[in-house]
């Protein structure tokens, strides 16, 4: 409790960015934060350690950071889920819906991932857009998904619901 307490207050709460109505959840300083990122990293491993994860997939940009630090702490591999046009293909992609418009995820289509466990991971959990989008990507190459782990669920948006309940989403911190 003491340690989730200090990793809230490491979480910068910014007003009406990038849009005006919009709090962002900025995490640079927990990033900053010698033991705060530690302790992170430890909490976010701690619920897969039996899991079985072969490969961690993070979420462009900043499930990168936590996903990087969560393979290594699981001694298991990293694959970056990328905006479109930054892998050399082949890729798989997956499109998502945005309020305006659309975006797209895409991962390299030419490793052995053939049933891999793979564990996605991003920092900010909102409306769920983008997780949905992995878990549709990670299975269209052929992946196993165990399930995901993120920092932060924002609680007011239906994320966890859009998930769904077949497979476990670890959330560290609620808003
Ligand atoms: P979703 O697809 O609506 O669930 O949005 C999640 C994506 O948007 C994640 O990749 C997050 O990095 C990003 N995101 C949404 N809200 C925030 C925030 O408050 N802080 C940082 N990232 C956010």
């Amino acid at each position: 409790a003491e340690v989730t307490r200090r990793l809230f207050e490491l979480i910068r709460a910014v007003p009406d960015f990038p849009q005006s109505g919009v709090t962002f959840r900025d995490i640079t300083p927990l990033l900053a934060d010698a033991d705060g990122f530690a302790h992170c990293i430890d909490l976010l491993a701690e619920p897969w350690r039996d899991a079985g994860v072969q490969v961690v997939c993070g979420i462009e940009s900043r499930g990168f950071i936590f996903g990087a630090a969560l393979a290594d702490r699981l001694r298991s591999g990293f694959v970056p889920l990328r905006k479109p046009g930054k892998l050399p293909p082949p890729v798989v992609s997956a499109q998502y819906q945005l309020e305006y418009g659309s975006d797209a995820l895409e991962m390299r289509a030419d490793a052995p991932h053939d049933g891999e466990r793979v564990l996605i991971v991003d920092d900010v959990l909102a409306t769920g857009g983008t997780l949905a989008a992995a878990r549709s990507l990670v299975e269209k190459a052929g992946m196993h998904p165990v399930g995901a782990g993120v920092l932060i669920e924002l609680g007011a948006l239906p994320g966890r619901a859009r998930w769904g309940g077949g497979l476990p989403l670890h959330a560290l911190l609620r808003y």
